[in-house]
C-alpha cells in the first residue's frame, strides 16, 4: 500500500506512521527525519535544509523532491510505503505523482489527521524525541516509562529546536498557507481519508485501520 499521512505539525503523523509501517511491513519515510539525520551528519543537504527548518519554513520543493525521488527508488519501497510529511505544497503533490508514475506506481490513500489548532501547540511543546531511534513521546500524553529515556532503545530524549514556541507559530502559519490546500486537492482526486486526530493514540490508529480496511 502506498500511503501519504497528512496533517498539521503535531497532528500525530509520525506517531501513527511508525505503528502502521510496522503492521504493513513497509518503510515509514519521514522527510523531517531524513533532514534531521542529514543535519546531524553535517551533510551539504543537512546544512542547506537547516537554514529553513530552524525558522520553521519549508525546505525548497526542488531540494525536497530530489531527496524523496531517490528514497522512493530504494528497494524497500517496492511493496509500499508510508510517507509522513510530504507533500507539503501543491507543487510537491504534482511532482510526487509524476515520480510515482515514472516508477509505475500511484498513491492508494491520503490519510489526513485533523486536530484543532489550539491543541497543536500543547502537543508540539510537550513532544520529546529519542536522539538515537527518533521514537516520539509526549511529556503528559505519552510519557516514557523512565523520564528522559527511550522505552525502545534507552536513548536520550531531547526537545526539537523547532518545537520552540516562536518557531511553532510560524510552522502553523506555513501549514495553513501552503499545506492545508492539499486537503481539497486530494479530496478532488478521490484519495482522501479524513480522521479525527483529537482522540487517544490507539483510537486514531483504529480509525485509520478501519478506513484502510486493516484490523491492526
Ligand atoms: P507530527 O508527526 O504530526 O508532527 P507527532 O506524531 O510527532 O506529530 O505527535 C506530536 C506530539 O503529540 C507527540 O509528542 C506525540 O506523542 C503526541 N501525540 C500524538 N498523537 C496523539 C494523540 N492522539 N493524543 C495525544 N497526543 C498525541
Ligand atoms: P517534520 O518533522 O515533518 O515536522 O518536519 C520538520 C521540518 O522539516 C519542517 O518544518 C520543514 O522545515 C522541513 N520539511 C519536512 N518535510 C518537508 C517537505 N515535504 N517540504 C519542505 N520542507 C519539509
Amino acid at each position: 500500500m502506498n500511503i501519504v499521512l497528512m496533517g498539521p505539525p503535531g497532528a500525530g503523523k509520525g506517531t501513527q506512521a511508525d505503528v502502521m509501517a510496522r503492521n504493513l511491513f513497509v518503510p515509514h519515510i519521514s522527510t523531517g527525519d531524513i533532514f534531521r539525520a542529514n543535519i546531524k551528519a553535517g551533510t551539504e543537504l543537512g546544512q542547506l535544509a537547516n537554514q529553513y527548518i530552524s525558522k520553521g519554513d519549508l525546505v525548497p520543493d526542488e531540494v525536497t523532491m530530489g531527496m524523496i525521488k531517490d528514497r522512493l527508488a530504494e528497494d524497500d519501497c517496492a511493496k509500499g510505503f508510508i510517507l509522513d510529511g510530504l507533500p507539503r505544497t501543491i507543487g510537491q503533490a504534482d511532482a510526487l505523482e509524476a515520480i510515482l508514475a515514472e516508477q509505475g506506481k500511484k498513491l492508494d490513500k491520503v490519510v489526513n489527521i485533523d486536530v484543532p489548532a489550539d491543541l497543536l501547540i500543547t502537543r508540539l511543546s510537550g513532544r520529546r524525541v529519542c536522539r538515537n531511534c527518533s521514537q516520539t513521546y509526549h511529556l503528559e500524553n505519552n510519557p516514557p516509562t523512565e523520564p528522559g529515556r527511550c522505552d525502545e532503545c534507552g536513548g536520550e530524549l531531547y526537545q526539537r529546536a523547532d518545537d520552540s514556541e516562536e518557531t511553532i507559530k510560524n510552522r502553523l502559519d506555513v501549514y495553513t498557507e501552503q499545506s492545508a490546500p492539499l486537503i481539497a486537492y486530494y479530496e478532488q482526486k478521490g484519495l482522501l481519508l479524513s480522521i479525527n486526530g483529537n482522540q487517544s493514540i490507539n483510537k486514531v490508529l483504529t480509525d485509520i485501520g478501519k478506513g484502510l480496511g486493516q484490523s491492526w
